[in-house]
C-alpha cells in the first residue's frame, strides 16, 4: 500500500511513470488507492481549472458506419440497428438550441464514412458563421491525411478519435482485419500536427483489457500528450459479437479518471455518458475523480434511441432541455458548476 500512494505522490510530481509502474498501479487499485488518487487528481485538477466544468453539446448525426468494430452497436453487420443520418438544417437546430442553454462547443459525432469531407467542412463552415464565439469537435471516425487539413482549414477547433487500446494485439480482438491499429495512430499523429485540440481515449474493461494493456494506454497518453481524453467503461450491445461480455468496471474507470488527470494536469476529461450509464451517480463521482468536462446530448429526441453503441445508454427519453438542467443540478449538488465557455485547454 505505501509502495503504491508512493508511486501516486511521485506522478502527482513529475507525470511520468514507467510502463512497469503503471502496471503496478492499475493492479494494485483498492478503494483506498482510488480514494488517494481521487484526492491528488482532484487537487491538481481545482489548481488548474478550478470548480469549472466545461460542457460539450453533443450531436449524434448519423447511425450508418461502415466500419464493423466487434463492441459497437452501430457496426455496419448490426441489421437490428435502425439507421438514420440528421439532415444539415437538423444539425443546426441543435446548434441552434444548444447555444439558447449556454454551449460553446458542439461535438459532431457518428458512424464513420457517412459525410464526405466536403460536406463536413460546408457544415462547420456554416457553424462556425453562425456562431463565431463556439467550438467544433468533430468525432466522425478516420479520413485521409488531407481530408483532415481540409477541416482543420474550414474552421474545426477539435477532433475526438479514441485509440481504444495502444496495444497492437487487443486492437486486433476488438476490430476485423480490414481496420488497422497503424492507421488509427496515423491519423491521431495527423490530427496533432495539423492543430486540432486532439483527445484520444479507450473504452475501460472491454474483452482481452488488462493491466499491462491498460498500463500501455496510460504511457501513450503520457507521451502523445492530447489535449483531450475520452474513456468510459465498455458495456455490451447485445447485437454485436460482445454483446455476452462482461461490462466494465465504473470504479476502474474512475480510478484511471485519477491516473489521467495525474499524467496531465490540464487535460480535457470528460465524465462521458457511459460512465454516467454504468453508475447512477458515475458523471458525479467522474467530476470528483478528476474530470472537467460534461458532454450533455443535444440530439434531436426522436433519434436518441437508434445511436445505440451500448445498451442502456441513458438519457435517451429527455429534450436537450432537461439534459442540461439536469447536468448543472447534478454539478451543482457536488460544489461545481457547468460555465459557459468554450472551454479550451488552460496551458
Ligand atoms: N465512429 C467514430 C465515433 C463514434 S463511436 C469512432 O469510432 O471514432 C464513439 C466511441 O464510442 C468509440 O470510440 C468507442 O470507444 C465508444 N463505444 C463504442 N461501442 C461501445 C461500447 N459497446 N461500450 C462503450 N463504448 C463504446
Ligand atoms: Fe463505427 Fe465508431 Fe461504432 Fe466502430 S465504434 S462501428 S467506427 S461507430
Amino acid at each position: 500500500m505505501m509502495k503504491h500512494e508512493a508511486l501516486i505522490d511521485r506522478l502527482a510530481q513529475t507525470h511520468t511513470l514507467t510502463l512497469a509502474e503503471y502496471e503496478v498501479l492499475v493492479a494494485g487499485q483498492t478503494p483506498a488507492l482510488a480514494a488517494y488518487a481521487a484526492q491528488r487528481a482532484d487537487a491538481l485538477r481545482r489548481a488548474v481549472y478550478g470548480t469549472d466544468v466545461y460542457v460539450r453539446g453533443l450531436i449524434e448525426v448519423s447511425s450508418v458506419c461502415r466500419n464493423d468494430c466487434y463492441y459497437c452497436g452501430l457496426r455496419r453487420s448490426n441489421a437490428a440497428c435502425e439507421r438514420y443520418t440528421l439532415t444539415d438544417a437538423q444539425i443546426l437546430e441543435c446548434c441552434e438550441a444548444g447555444y439558447g442553454y449556454g454551449f460553446r462547443t458542439f461535438v459532431l459525432q457518428g458512424g464513420e464514412g457517412v459525410f464526405t469531407a466536403a460536406h463536413v467542412c460546408a457544415l462547420v463552415r456554416e457553424i462556425k458563421a453562425r456562431w463565431p464565439d463556439c467550438a467544433v469537435t468533430l468525432s466522425l471516425g478516420e479520413y485521409p491525411t488531407a481530408d483532415y487539413a481540409a477541416m482543420r482549414a474550414a474552421g474545426a477547433d477539435r477532433y475526438l478519435l479514441r485509440h481504444e487500446t495502444a496495444d497492437p494485439a487487443h486492437y486486433a480482438r476488438l476490430h476485423p482485419a480490414g481496420m488497422s491499429f497503424e492507421n488509427r495512430m496515423r491519423c491521431l499523429r495527423d490530427l496533432k500536427a495539423l492543430g486540432f485540440q486532439t483527445g484520444c481515449g479507450f473504452m475501460v474493461g472491454s474483452p482481452g483489457h488488462t493491466p499491462q494493456t491498460l498500463a500501455q494506454d496510460l504511457k501513450f497518453v503520457e507521451t502523445f500528450q492530447p489535449e483531450m481524453c475520452g474513456i468510459g467503461p465498455f458495456l455490451p450491445q447485445k447485437d454485436t459479437p460482445m454483446g455476452k461480455e462482461p461490462p466494465g468496471s465504473a470504479e476502474q474507470t474512475l480510478y484511471l479518471l485519477s491516473l489521467l488527470r495525474l499524467i496531465r494536469p490540464n487535460l480535457l476529461l470528460p465524465a462521458t455518458t457511459a460512465l454516467g450509464t454504468a453508475a447512477q451517480d458515475g458523471r458525479e463521482r467522474g467530476i470528483l475523480a478528476g474530470a472537467n468536462v460534461v458532454m450533455p446530448n443535444l440530439s434531436p429526441v426522436e433519434v436518441r434511441e437508434k445511436y445505440a453503441l451500448y445498451d442502456g445508454k441513458i438519457c435517451t427519453g429527455e429534450e436537450s432541455a432537461q439534459c442540461r438542467d439536469c447536468l448543472a443540478r447534478r454539478m451543482e449538488a457536488i460544489g461545481f458548476r457547468i460555465v459557459t465557455a468554450r472551454g479550451d485547454i488552460r496551458q
